[in-house]
């Protein structure tokens, strides 16, 4: 590990609150999202927050499942973590869609993306289903999206539907490697169409990072004091440099040491960390 500065050292020891990556950071999963494995020293970092009473939230930008269910891997692999503590992309879109007033939306997803928004109040339309009146298309986890569900998402962008998604991201760090997003390629499919750029209502948006931290109980202004914790250079890194907030990069998935020099400054990480191991050696020193 380099040399971490002593300014950046207090800032994280002092700080308000961590929003917190899962896959590549705290464990890895399968292809699927499921079956996750701890990372190295992850359960107990969690446990040393917790022990300290510094709120946290565990954002995944995975829409497979539905909040409750990456809960219930991650205490399956032996985090000790709530439902509640557990926020995905369809978490932050479903406040983004009732803020601005969205209250019919076609999802392209699977159930994982759809549930956060019914939840919420937002009534889902089928990814195929024949509806008017459609504000915004949504995509997010869907492997077994077909033709129709293109055509009926392009037909809604033609008609004025606002394009918004869960990630655009093209790879997700899992226990197989280097796997394909799934919203990235449809989205890329949806843009070549109809010339729109989706908006991203996951991370890395300032949005997103406001309903982390609004759950955790923080206001707006707590923003520099908060740290995101990711493995994703274009993901967590780029959400906190969008908010002000410290940018903790973990050496446990996506990036590397070696690669850091070739990444954008607004992708940077304010230090790489070998793992949670030793983050929690810094918190706790
Ligand atoms: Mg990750």
């Amino acid at each position: 590990m380099s040399d971490i500065s002593p300014a950046l050292i207090e800032r994280i020891r002092t700080a308000r609150g961590f929003v917190i990556d899962m896959d590549g950071t705290l464990a890895l999963g399968d292809a699927r999202s499921g079956g996750h494995k701890e990372l190295p020293g992850a359960i107990g970092f969690l446990a040393l927050l917790r022990s300290r009473a510094v709120p946290f939230r565990i954002f995944t930008n995975g829409t497979a499942k539905p909040p409750a269910s990456y809960a219930a891997s991650l205490r399956r692999a032996g985090f000790d973590v709530s439902d509640a503590e557990l926020l995905t992309p369809s978490t932050a879109a479903a406040h983004w869609f009732l803020r601005h007033k969205i209250t019919r939306v076609r999802v392209l997803g699977s159930a994982g993306v759809a549930h956060p928004l019914e939840e919420a109040g937002v009534e889902v339309i089928g990814s195929s289903q024949q509806a008017e009146g459609i504000q915004a298309v949504f995509t997010g986890w869907f492997p077994d999206f077909t033709f129709r569900d293109l055509e009926a998402a392009c037909h809604d962008v033609w008609r004025g539907a606002l394009l918004t998604t869960a990630s655009n991201v093209p790879f997700f760090a899992s226990t197989e490697g280097r796997t394909i997003g799934v919203s990235f390629a449809i989205n890329s499919m949806i843009r070549a169409l109809t010339s729109r750029r989706p908006m991203v209502l996951g991370k890395p948006s300032s949005s997103a990072f406001h309903v982390a931290l609004a759950q955790m109980g923080l206001p707006r202004s707590a923003a520099a004091r908060v740290v995101v914790l990711g493995d994703d250079p274009a993901l967590e890194m780029r959400m906190a440099r969008n908010a002000g907030a410290i940018a903790a990069g973990m050496a446990t998935g996506l990036m590397k040491p070696e690669t850091l020099h070739t990444l954008e400054p607004k992708n940077r990480p304010d230090h790489l960390f070998d793992d949670l191991e030793s983050l929690s050696r810094i918190i706790a020193r």
